[in-house]
């Protein structure tokens, strides 16, 4: 009797272990819904984190998530999403509150010439004046509030030079390169935008 007590206790420990092992081998598999909840609940936690750092100022809604309840590929889901974030920010509207003045004692006896457009062409000064925008707004767009550095900026015209806009310091502003397309498209509809660097920072996230 003892005997056979100690045969049902070893052989009950196997099965355990054995039933334990293979339930935590294809626990992804047995429990797919709750991982796959998982998954995407901590894929939004990451895209919520990574677009707060890169544009602190921008809002973005999430609540497209609820369309995709019944999307069951996770990553067309997780694309879907990063999609429709992508298109909050390219239809975000250009809002320049004020350009902050530059002490006339930093302005060179030039400028005032240089700042009346010629024939379309940039002003000779224009690297100047580029600089002098990079510092005063802060090394970041001033539309999605990214921080940039010189190389992946742009400066915009707030009035263009279709619609008489010059080239005084107050008349420039500084934005990022994926800002600065999305306006210009606005201005002009036939330039077409073929690459975002927000595309590249977001589909990075996609598991
Ligand atoms: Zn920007």
């Amino acid at each position: 009797m003892n005997f056979l007590g100690m045969d049902f206790i070893i052989s009950s420990i196997i099965w355990l272990i054995l039933v334990f092992g293979f339930m935590f081998t294809f626990r992804k598999k047995i429990f797919s819904f709750y991982y796959k909840q998982n998954d995407m609940e901590l894929f939004v936690n990451n895209l919520q984190k990574t677009l707060q750092k890169i544009y602190p100022k921008l809002k973005f809604d999430f609540s497209f998530l609820e369309k995709l309840e019944n999307e069951p590929n996770p990553q067309a889901k997780q694309y879907a999403l990063i999609d429709n974030i992508i298109n909050q920010y390219t239809t975000k509207d250009l809002v320049i509150k004020s350009t902050p003045i530059v002490p006339t004692k930093e302005l060179w006896s030039s400028y005032v010439l240089n700042s009346k457009p010629i024939s379309k062409k940039l002003p000779e000064d224009w690297l100047k004046r580029k600089a002098i925008i990079f510092q005063r707004d802060d090394k970041s767009c001033q539309k999605c509030s990214k921080v940039i550095d010189i190389k992946n900026s742009d400066i915009y015209m707030i009035k263009s030079l279709n619609d008489s806009g010059q080239y005084y310091l107050e008349n420039l502003t500084l934005l990022c390169l994926d800002c600065f397309k999305i306006e210009n498209l606005k201005r002009d509809e036939s330039k077409t935008i073929k690459y975002l660097d927000i595309k590249d920072e977001l589909y990075s996230l996609v598991k």
